[in-house]
């Protein structure tokens, strides 16, 4: 793509109909908020955010990175709470084509990455159907902030050959319906989005497979956001850390999360002395890190 946003002045003018009139077309971006922290947003989402007309969000994006949109341009939230007017995806789908079609520059802001359990495909889908322009801005998402404020990668030397993010979201029966055997191998981490209300289906079902429950877990809360907490746990305990937290949470399990730090003081460039570079352990090497296995 390698394009940034235009405001609306600048969109593409489209001919209609040799009748000499010509109406600015709107296109729509997608863009990736990142896990919270306003310094976590990308260069392009920021550009993309400063010539909105119109940004539709949900309720990850908080109020900070929401103000760095033009202060008249209309904000739209869509998020999905049960005690407010929700909109369904099909809704929003045909906002933001209804958006751009009025020649209106149209941000959908989603919290971290908007093609990592965010529905951006459907969005993007949509506005193809409907002859819109889409472009995509991707985010940090939850897991990579989670992971580097912890001081515990996702991938690691002789601990974590790979990283795989699942969502815990229940299908029929009160339990995701995942690739037990495959997760509960040794040496890689997973990350389960979604998944503190089925923090204990998910424990039992990697251990029954063969996971052991000793294998180092993290639990994050907040992630990137001064509330930030972090509960490190064997995955036996998984579904107790699990239950103390209130805010979008992570589960992350892996012989890796051996090298999590407990403690949730946020990292910012700017904050005075504890950056997260002084805040990582001290190197402990790869051949330390508990295996299960
Ligand atoms: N598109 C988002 C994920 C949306 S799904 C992304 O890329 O991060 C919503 C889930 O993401 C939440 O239930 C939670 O599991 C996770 N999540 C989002 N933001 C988070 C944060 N700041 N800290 C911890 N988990 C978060």
């Amino acid at each position: 793509m390698g394009k940034t946003p235009t405001s609306r002045r600048h969109t593409a003018l489209v001919a209609l109909g040799g009748q000499g009139s010509a109406r600015a077309v709107g296109e729509v971006w997608l863009v990736g908020a990142g896990p919270g922290d306003p310094e976590l947003l990308t260069l392009k989402a920021l550009k993309a955010l400063q010539a909105a007309d119109v940004v539709v969000h949900d309720g990850l994006v908080s109020e900070a990175i929401l103000d760095l949109a033009p202060p008249n341009a209309r904000r739209l939230s869509v998020a999905k709470r049960k005690s407010r007017h929700s909109y369904a995806q099909d809704e929003i789908n045909r906002l933001l084509v209804a958006f751009a079609r009025e020649g209106l520059t149209t941000v959908r802001l989603k919290g971290g990455d908007p093609f990592i359990f965010g529905r951006g495909g459907e969005e993007l889908e949509a506005c193809r159907a409907a002859g819109v322009v889409c472009h995509v801005v991707p985010g940090v998402t939850a897991a990579l902030a989670a992971g580097a404020a912890a001081g515990a990668p996702l991938t690691h030397r002789g601990a974590a050959q790979a990283v795989t993010f699942v969502t815990g979201h229940a299908a029929v029966g009160g339990e995701p319906d995942l690739d037990w055997p495959s997760l509960a191998r040794a040496n890689q981490t997973v990350v389960i989005y979604m998944g503190v209300s089925t923090a204990a289906p998910i424990a039992a079902r990697l251990i029954e497979a063969g996971r052991a429950g000793s294998t180092a877990a993290l639990v994050v809360e907040d992630a990137s956001l001064p509330t930030e907490r972090r509960i490190v746990t064997p995955l036996a305990g998984i579904a107790d850390a699990a239950a103390a937290v209130t805010g979008p949470a992570l589960l992350i399990v892996g012989e890796a999360m051996a090298l999590a730090h407990p403690s949730s003081r946020p990292a910012s460039p700017h904050a005075s002395t504890e950056t997260a570079a002084l805040s990582v352990p001290p190197h402990r090497g790869a051949g330390r890190i508990g295996r299960s296995r």
